[in-house]
């Protein structure tokens, strides 16, 4: 098969406007290069024509392949499944707005020759608004001093990879994705030359004011734990000066004796110091947030449909997070979980249940105790710990049933149910003795020993006594139910 030599990445959203002048421009510049050259259009869930004019550019030319998300997952995503979908040894990520000139290509795949593994096209700000050119610079300057890496006003998306590079940067797992922190952590030799900003050919900018100043917040937390290190450094310089204050107003005191005003000192000082620890909050909130959505493991995306499979696909989505058996009515055959998912599932819903299964030990041993003290002030107490037992008794069945089972209780596991004590009692009276006789424990250290031990074998047998007779239970409706003679369609 012959290689691909160039791919080129185009994120689209709703550019239903410019997309067949982008495509007809880009194809004008590739063509005569004389280099084999893909195509990857990501159209990030379009609500406009975009995601059919790309499967017809995709159709009539095997060069063009598609992705189409499911819905909007944002420019990064975008860009995240076109260099997953790409194949060749030099990958251009280009936006389909123009802004990235398609003429620029020869000039940075012959930068690639020259060896470098990074080629960046950098904008100026010809043509943009003065106070946004005036944000953005001061915003890059902050991220100067700020960031663990370097980000360069003007340097954007738009950048040739070597495959290299692409590998590194899908290397890279993270949820919150911040492209441009990614290039620029990712190292290896980089060119980059200045071109003339142009203003979108047609529609509009995606980018409003408060997704810009989201994305600048994820550019400052995503490389960078300076904020975290800042409100320690505020924390201590704003305790000495309260220590300097403090010092101050006593001095005053023992020279001029107690004055009362200070009331607006005070007030102005308990204003500041609520402010700088919310806004600390907000800094640590950030970042636990991001733990947070880290720690879900999310797909970046997900896939409607693509140009190697125009049907519906579900890619991108974690061996171990992938749906089971498929919904009634998608027409899919049901997917049996098998190996380590099924495995996983069912280790995990085993220690739900004793997790379940030792709390309601814990809430039926108070249950038992409450109703023993209650009842031992007006009946002998050998009848108070009968009744308190039973008591205690059938709240753990049902609970365990309910709760750590999830069934309906039935009386066919209510008569196994106290194989669960019988065993409990054998057991920990077995431990008991082996403690105490044969280890030389003390005698109240051992009992304790051995009825903890005993919790995951009590927990088996309930388990036990509680599904069977539900399933048997269960298996007897059937037979009641089902007439005889021929089965019902
Ligand atoms: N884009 C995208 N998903 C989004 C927003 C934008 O794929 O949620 C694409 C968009 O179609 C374009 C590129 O990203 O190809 C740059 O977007 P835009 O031109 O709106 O940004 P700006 O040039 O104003 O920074
Ligand atoms: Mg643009």
């Amino acid at each position: 098969m012959k290689t691909c030599q160039v791919s080129i990445v185009v994120p689209c959203f709703n550019e239903g406007e410019v997309i067949d002048a982008f495509h007809r421009a880009l194809i004008s510049v590739l063509e005569p290069m004389r280099r084999t050259f893909e195509i990857c259009y990501v159209d990030d869930g379009s609500s406009d024509r975009t995601r059919a004019r790309i499967g017809s550019f995709a159709t009539a030319d095997r060069r063009v392949r598609y992705t189409s998300f499911s819905r909007n997952f944002g420019k990064e995503a975008a860009m995240l499944a076109g260099l997953r979908m790409s194949r060749g040894d030099a990958v251009v990520l280009m936006d389909a707005d123009l802004q990235h000139p398609p003429e620029l290509l020869p000039r940075m795949l012959e930068l690639r020759q020259r060896g470098y593994d990074q080629v960046v096209a950098r904008r100026d700000r010809t043509g943009e608004g003065v106070l946004r050119a005036f944000l953005s610079a001061a915003y890059y300057r902050a991220m100067g001093r700020c960031m663990e890496v370097e980000v360069v006003d003007g340097e954007g998306d738009f950048r040739l990879l070597s495959r290299h590079a692409v590998n590194a940067v899908l290397s890279l797992p993270e949820t919150n994705r911040f492209s441009k922190g990614i290039f620029s952590w990712i190292g290896f030799d980089t060119a980059s030359f200045t071109y003339r900003n142009i203003q979108r050919a047609a529609g509009n900018s995606k980018w409003g004011g408060r997704r810009l100043f989201n994305y600048g917040i994820d550019g400052l937390i995503s490389f960078n734990s300076r904020p975290l290190r800042l409100a320690i450094h505020a924390g201590l310089a704003l305790a000495l000066a309260a220590l300097g204050y403090a010092l101050w107003i006593i001095t005053g005191v023992v020279r001029h004796g107690v004055a009362v005003p200070g009331y607006t000192t005070l007030l102005t000082a308990v204003v500041a110091l609520g402010g700088i620890q919310l806004a600390t909050l907000g800094v640590i909130g950030e970042y636990v947030g991001r733990i947070y959505s880290e720690s879900k493991r999310r797909p970046h995306y997900v896939v409607r449909e693509t140009s190697e499979s125009p049907k519906p696909v579900p890619v991108d989505i974690p061996a171990g997070a992938r749906p089971g058996p498929s919904a009634p009515g998608s027409g899919k055959p049901p997917v049996r979980r098998t190996g380590s998912t099924a495995l996983g599932a069912s280790r995990f819903r085993t220690i739900r249940q004793f997790i379940a299964f030792g709390m309601i030990g814990i809430v039926n041993t108070a249950v038992y105790l409450t109703v023993y003290a209650m009842l031992n002030a007006w009946i002998p107490y050998l009848v108070a710990h009968i009744i308190g037992y039973v008591v205690s008794f059938v709240g753990s069945f049902l609970l365990n049933s309910y709760i750590t089972c999830r069934t309906k209780p039935t009386w066919q596991a209510f008569v196994r149910f106290p194989l669960s004590s019988v065993v409990n009692l054998v057991l920990t009276g077995i431990l008991l003795y082996l403690g105490v006789s044969r280890l030389g424990m003390g005698k109240n250290i051992a009992a304790v020993a051995a009825g903890i031990l005993a919790i995951p074998f009590s927990f088996l047998i309930a388990r036990w006594a509680i599904d069977s007779g539900a399933a048997l239970a269960r298996q007897n409706a059937g037979r009641a139910e089902t007439p005889a003679g021929p089965t019902p369609p």
